[in-house]
């Protein structure tokens, strides 16, 4: 089976299903698609992001992967924090374009009701590419939280995060740690939610949901059982 991770940002498909990742490449081929840049707004920038920056920013986030132990990781390299400068449509032929030639089951992105604006853009972006149509390969899409995204938008800006799957992670937890470590400039000091005291409680906090010693959350968006 072939799973697809698109995330906005380097370190995304970490805080929002690399515990998933970890555990679904023991069986399955993960494939990871990062929309943005992720420097540009983060540290302002000027507008032409520096090529050193931006190519040590994707060898932190090969390193990740390689800890998840997914199969590759692609860059679209958008602007960062900026989606919404893009058409729409841009975005939608490139995924599209990346689906038809890899046929994925599933698809893990962003939930629609997250703060940033790329979050946002990229779950309606792959909404759009992985449409039901005949031929497509996609069976199912779940949606991802973001920790210091998902919960920063205080159920004001759209449809709130309400997970009804939820995925052991508690052989997975520490390698999903190790490789948000690898993101150096993202990681936080406790209680920011993206520190590693903080993953570790709400892969806790989920776990308590769904009776497990760690779990990750999703919403499933769609599903498609033929
Ligand atoms: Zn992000």
């Amino acid at each position: 089976m072939k799973i697809v991770v698109v995330a906005a940002h380097p370190d995304d498909e970490v805080l929002g299903c690399g515990g998933t990742i970890a555990r679904e490449s023991a069986k399955h081929e993960v494939y990871i698609v990062i929309l943005g840049e992720g420097i540009q707004a983060r540290y302002n920038r000027p507008h032409s992001v520096s090529r050193k920056s931006q190519a040590a920013l994707e060898a932190q986030a090969r390193a990740a992967a390689k800890i998840l132990g997914a199969a590759s990781i692609r860059f679209e390299r958008l602007p960062d924090n900026q989606f919404d400068t893009v058409p729409l449509l841009t975005i939608v032929k490139r995924l599209e374009s990346y689906f038809q030639k890899l046929k994925p089951e599933v698809i893990y992105t962003h939930h629609p009701g997250d703060l940033n604006i790329d979050h946002v853009l990229t779950h309606r972006a792959v909404l759009t590419a992985s449409r039901p149509i005949k031929g497509s390969s996609v069976r199912d899409v779940l949606a991802f939280e973001v920790p210091s995204s998902s919960e920063w938008a205080f159920q004001r800006l759209g449809e709130v995060f309400r997970p009804n799957i939820f995925v052991d992670i508690s052989a997975t937890l520490e390698r999903k740690l190790a490789a948000m470590g690898c993101y150096a400039g993202e990681v936080r000091v406790a209680p920011h939610p993206r520190s590693p005291q903080i993953l570790r409680a709400i892969a806790q906090r989920w776990g308590s949901v769904s009776a497990l010693q760690a779990a990750e959350a999703f919403e499933l968006i769609r599903s498609v059982r033929s």
